[in-house]
């Protein structure tokens, strides 16, 4: 029987690239995103591509509807292998003009999301017996960025979710681990002029911007039994950019 693999924010970017490469191996994979309509165009690119998905757009915040997903995943398919917490928001506000409101907005879907996701798959995988949580972390993790406050406290937040699941959740053949990317060339990194990539480009060694495709690979190696000892990590996919 296939492996099953969950990722949320699965519709674009690196959830998108991480269902492709997820399907490419064999998983089947149920994407989460945010719209009806959303999930329904990722899937039919993924059709364009002979491969097959699941697609919800399950709000991420509510406990007991992801939990009700998550059990029929498993009687569906037969199990729960793997979930990918990669839904995310980020934000730039200065901190004079932030908002509770806004505040709260992130951190709902940087944090509470993964913790309700995590949470939800425990159960199941602990009467498995085994499983592996990923979360989506950043570079911005490391040193904080100089405005949109609540973007690297909600990823400082997860960096302390999954060293903390790990130790906890390790007894029971559950492995937590994150991926931090730096800067990724998603929709929102293609929109930027070349002036302002370029001096970017510079400050990373690899001398170029991580493709989704990069983080996909390193969370299919932290799903994989190739990293069956290694849980609690937060490994950086940034070209060791300086931030
Ligand atoms: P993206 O904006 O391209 O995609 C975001 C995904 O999240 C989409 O699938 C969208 O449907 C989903 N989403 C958005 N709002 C949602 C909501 N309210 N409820 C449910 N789903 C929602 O983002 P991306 O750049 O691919 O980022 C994915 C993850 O990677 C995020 O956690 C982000 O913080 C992290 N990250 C991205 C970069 C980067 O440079 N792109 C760098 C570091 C970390």
């Amino acid at each position: 029987m296939n492996k099953v693999c969950v990722v949320t924010g699965g519709t674009r970017g690196i959830g998108l690239a991480t269902v492709i490469a997820f399907a490419k191996a064999g998983y089947q994979v149920v994407l989460y995103g945010s719209r009806k309509e959303s999930v329904e165009k990722a899937l039919s690119d993924l059709k364009e591509q002979n491969l097959e998905a699941e697609g919800k757009w399950t709000d991420l915040t509510d406990e007991a509807a992801v939990m009700k997903d998550f059990e029929e995943i498993k009687s569906q398919y037969g199990s729960l292998d793997v979930v990918i917490c990669n839904a995310g928001i980020s934000d730039s506000t200065p901190f004079t003009d932030y908002s509770v409101d806004l505040f709260k907005k992130v951190m709902d879907l940087n944090v509470v999301a993964p913790y309700v996701c995590a949470h939800a798959a425990a159960g199941i995988m602990k009467e498995q017996r085994n499983g592996v949580i990923l979360i989506t972390s950043s570079m911005v993790a490391k040193n904080g960025q100089p405005s949109g406050v609540a973007y690297p406290v909600s990823k400082f937040a997860v960096n302390g979710m999954v060293t903390s699941l790990a130790r906890e959740l390790g007894p029971f053949g559950i492995r937590v681990n994150a991926a931090a990317p730096g800067i990724t060339m998603t929709d929102m990194v293609k929109a930027l002029p070349e002036a302002m990539i370029n001096p970017m480009i510079h400050a990373i060694p690899l001398r170029r911007i991580g493709l989704p495709e990069d983080i996909a690979n390193a969370f299919l190696f932290l799903a994989s039994d190739q990293a069956s000892y290694i849980t609690g990590a937060i490994l950086p996919v940034d070209g060791a950019m300086a931030v």
